[in-house]
């Protein structure tokens, strides 16, 4: 695992080692997996790469295979507690050039479902849940995460 003393998302990853977050979901052996902010579309989470990198081809390959692998279960086990009409994986970079995954569940009766998220206005997006919807939803994820991924580490909650 490397880090970039410049990255602002290296220094976000170190303080969720060192002192957890209110969002974390789990912490697997290539990423965080942390609940998105906004939660217009329900079950949005974020995957933090461990290892700083600013594109995917960039990563070591083991590194790129490992995060691929923990997507590919982190979106299943959303769809398993969300039951999305369709996921959309996100890679950008452009804000925080460290690779990261936003996964974003989809709603079939959602108007503008055939658009990326990003064409709804950022301020309809934030939807902050009740505490406890946010620790329910967390804690959901979280089991179906480590039914998936035997070396994921949750918080206790
Ligand atoms: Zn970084």
């Amino acid at each position: 695992m490397t880090a970039d003393a410049r990255c602002a998302m290296c220094s976000g990853i170190e303080r969720i080692r060192t002192n957890g977050a209110a969002n974390l979901i789990a912490d697997l052996p290539h990423c965080y997996v942390m609940l998105g902010d906004s939660q217009f579309y329900r079950g949005y989470c974020v995957l933090l790469a461990k290892h700083h990198a600013t594109e995917l081809f960039l990563l070591p390959p083991s590194e790129a295979r490992g995060l691929f692998d923990e997507l590919r279960l982190v979106a299943e086990a959303i769809a398993a507690v969300v039951k999305p009409w369709k996921l959309n994986y996100e890679c950008l970079g452009n804000q925080e050039p460290h690779v990261h995954w936003h996964i974003f569940p989809r709603d079939e009766k959602d108007t503008m479902r055939n658009g990326p998220v990003w064409e709804r206005p950022e301020a309809l997006r934030k939807v902050a849940l009740a505490p406890a919807e946010h620790r329910q939803l967390i804690a959901a994820l979280a089991k179906q995460i480590a039914l998936r991924i035997p070396d994921a580490r949750v918080p206790a909650n």
